[in-house]
């Protein structure tokens, strides 16, 4: 009987609770991002809508209700207004250009009684009451850098972001269009899972059956604990934009074993993101993929809770099936199998024949079924073209169109005995030397030390180190065509390795010596230690990584940065485990006078050049000091150049009428480490200090200039500053004339 009434009540308040929203603006019905998706170090916890490149567009309260919230500020949400709605949902409206008058002139009282240019402030229920349909604001682009758009969100109760079409919104909106895989991975999860011969994370292409079904069309040998990953993108009618999607399921033999769906979530569980999207995927190749299997630490609202964390592969062929929903229930389903069998790895010999071609005689297979081969130069370069190839007594190849610009063969094989490891051979005369760089490539099951070669060597390598004293060699694999890579350490084994090296085993010896210095740190600790004779301290934070882990510092995996840099670069890692809270970073620079305009900056090797983090000066102890959020190569910029002021209204002596003149119009740039637009512009109007705030988005200034101009002559000055303490001054006068 209590069941029956229990029933009754949520009936009989969820239909209370049924919504009839007007949609929120008038500038469109476009949607150019969904709830759930993926921002840096976060989720998206609203939509976007789109309003054509233009600022102020109506925005209407999309219920009766009440002004509850009211916020400025020149980053994140801008001017950003919440409306407490009569279910007791929350309305949020962001990035707005301003707000209607009556709630224009609260924000105003408020940063002049505060005397802040930035506010967060909440009214009283009932001080200014909304009607569904009031206009209460504008659309803009305040405090982003994503120009003019309705960032809109709805709240519940107690403030946690719910996916706004969940509600009546959604019938605003059409889409048949069913989600898109691109591709899907396999990842290792433990030290000695092998997928397709590695302990790698391996990516595969998804074959088309139809607009609504994918498969994998090759069975993946796998042995050991794994999880699968799923790139998948949504789409809408009409619209060009790439969405994130809204519910993704994984069947291992048609058992449930991962739900997730982007219903709700709380802003304590931003820190859930990379490890619900593939952290070491995303860090690697700014590729997005959704995992298909729950992380131990912390809980999202967005996963079902009794999903796994992992899955088995053992014995017999097993089938996985993923079903992909958008909002509005379009289905994709994606197929495939895997199976525990470890790959065979045939012995060869290869030699060029006299017309030019290459001949490789394979032993211990009976019969080649299927080549799967690409060419490649043995430089560290891409680019690669298919090999025309005859398969000649069932088991050796001849490969025709090898030359000097392509001469090296990657592939593997389909025969009757299995499948084949892949293999990479020159095709060529090998070099003579040796060169390259280290790369460590750390993720939440370990640790793998990889050597990337300049050349394509065709030699096998040991890594070898000292542990507890004693020296240790173990095989390294070519995990690519000039990588090699080590077995995966655990953090604890990687913690006590010494004297790391790779020895190539070629007619004579070359060895490679990798720099390292670590420390580890666990959760709830705080620790501290000097690098690099102390020119480096790094301080963890209680709670910077998830679990246990390895803070090193190496040489940078590349030689060539455009050479600005005042201290040799260093990388400091983990690289493909997620920070959870930013991790403190402090150079001590002796050697250097003045640390004034310097700067330090992590290298964007994709782009060629440095990018500037927030840094403070410490300059009685000559150190400076930031915080990094990633694995990064860091460097120490100085930076010189003024930022600059480009002043259009008001010019000097000009003069202007009262009613025209609302604002300034003053653009102000900085060529490298940014404008300090949270305390480093200083206006003063007729010698008073006037509050002022900054648009990201259009390097403008923002000034409340009408209540302290008068009739007549007004001077000013402005002085800004960029995050590197240059700065710059104008300062003039003007007239006001009434008519
Ligand atoms: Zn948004």
């Amino acid at each position: 009987m209590q069941y029956i009434l229990s029933i009754i009540i949520i009936t009989t308040l969820s239909l209370a609770q049924e919504q009839n929203y007007i949609w929120p603006t008038d500038a469109s019905k476009t949607v150019t991002a969904f709830f759930g998706e993926m921002r840096p170090h976060r989720y998206h916890t609203g939509i976007d809508i789109r309003t054509f490149g233009v600022n102020g567009k109506e925005i209407y309260a999309i219920d009766d209700g009440y002004v509850y919230r009211i916020g400025v500020s020149n980053n994140k949400y801008g001017n950003v207004l919440y409306i407490k709605l009569q279910d007791g949902n929350i309305a949020v409206y962001s990035h707005l250009s301003k707000f209607n008058p009556i709630i224009q002139r609260v924000a105003h009282q408020v940063q002049n009684k505060q005397q802040s240019y930035t506010i967060d402030y909440y009214l009283e229920a009932g001080l200014i009451n909304v009607e569904k349909g009031d206009i209460v604001g504008y659309t803009g682009d305040t405090g982003g850098l994503s120009g003019p758009h309705l960032h809109f969100e709805i709240r519940d109760q107690i403030n946690q972001p719910i996916n706004p079409f969940n509600t009546n919104l959604k019938d605003f909106f059409f889409d048949n269009i069913a989600p898109i895989p691109q591709s899907i991975a396999f990842i290792p999860k433990s030290d000695t899972t092998i997928i397709e011969g590695t302990y790698f994370t391996k990516k595969f292409n998804l074959n088309k059956i139809d607009d609504n079904n994918y498969n994998l069309l090759d069975t993946i040998n796998i042995i050991g604990d794994f999880g699968i990953a799923l790139k998948i993108i949504d789409q809408v009618n009409g619209q060009p934009f790439k969405y994130g999607i809204y519910s993704l399921e994984l069947l291992i033999d048609s058992i449930s074993t991962y739900k997730i769906n982007f219903d709700m979530t709380s802003f304590n569980q931003s820190n859930q993101l990379y490890i619900e999207r593939d952290y070491e995927l995303f860090s690697r190749e700014k590729d997005e993929y959704y995992r298909l299997f729950k992380s131990k630490f912390g809980k999202n609202y967005f996963i079902e809770d009794n999903s796994s964390q992992k899955n088995n592969s053992s014995s017999g062929l097993h089938a996985f099936k993923v079903i992909a929903a958008d909002i509005n229930n379009n289905k994709t389903q994606i197929s495939g199998y895997f199976r525990a069998k470890e790959l065979i790895k045939p012995e060869k010999n290869y030699y060029q024949l006299n017309n030019g071609s290459w001949k490789i005689d394979f032993k211990g297979i009976q019969k080649i079924y299927k080549v799967n081969a690409n060419l490649f130069n043995k430089e560290n370069i891409n680019e690669k073209i298919e090999p025309l190839y005859d398969i000649v007594n069932d088991t050796s190849l001849v490969v025709h169109n090898v030359n000097n610009t392509y001469d090296v063969l990657e592939f593997d094989l389909n025969t009757l005995n299995g499948k084949t490891s892949k293999e990479y051979i020159l095709l060529n005369t090998p070099p003579q030397d040796i060169n390259g760089n280290f790369f460590i490539n750390h993720n939440e099951e370990g640790i793998i030390v990889n050597f990337i070669e300049d050349v394509f060597s065709n030699k096998s390598a040991n890594l070898k180190y000292r542990k507890n004293g004693i020296l240790h060699s173990t095989p390294m694999i070519r995990s690519a065509k000039n990588i090699l890579s080590s077995k995966l350490f655990s953090f604890n084994d990687f913690l006590l390795t010494q004297d790391i090296y790779i020895e190539y085993d070629f007619d004579y010896i070359v060895s490679k010596k990798m720099n390292i210095e670590k420390m580890a740190t666990y959760p709830n600790l705080f620790s501290q230690k000097t690098f690099k004779n102390g020119q480096i301290i790094i301080s963890h934070q209680k709670e910077t990584f998830f679990d246990s882990t390895i803070v090193y510092i190496t040489q940078p995996f590349i030689k060539n940065f455009n050479n600005e840099s005042i201290i040799s670069p260093f990388y400091i890692g983990p690289s493909s485990t997620p920070f959870n809270k930013p991790l403190g970073l402090s150079l001590f620079l002796p050697s250097q006078k003045n640390l004034t305009n310097m700067v330090v900056c992590s290298y964007d090797d994709k782009n060629k050049e440095w990018i500037p983090l927030e840094t403070a000066l410490d300059s009685i102890n000559n150190i400076l000091e930031t915080q990094i959020r990633a694995g990064a190569i860091v460097g120490v910029i100085k930076d010189t150049k003024n930022p600059k002021i480009h002043n259009i209204v008001p010019r000097n002596n000009a003069t202007y009428l009262m009613e025209d003149l609302n604002n300034f119009n003053i653009k102000l740039t900085d060529d490298f480490s940014g404008v300090n637009y949270q305390d480093g512009i200083k206006l003063f109007i007729n010698g008073k200090s006037i509050l002022t705030g900054f648009n990201l988005y259009q390097e403008k200034l923002i000034a409340y200039i009408k209540e302290n101009i008068t009739i007549g002559k007004n001077t000013y000055e402005l002085t800004v500053y960029d995050n590197a303490n240059n700065k710059s001054t104008i300062k003039g006068s003007f007239f006001i004339k009434e008519k």
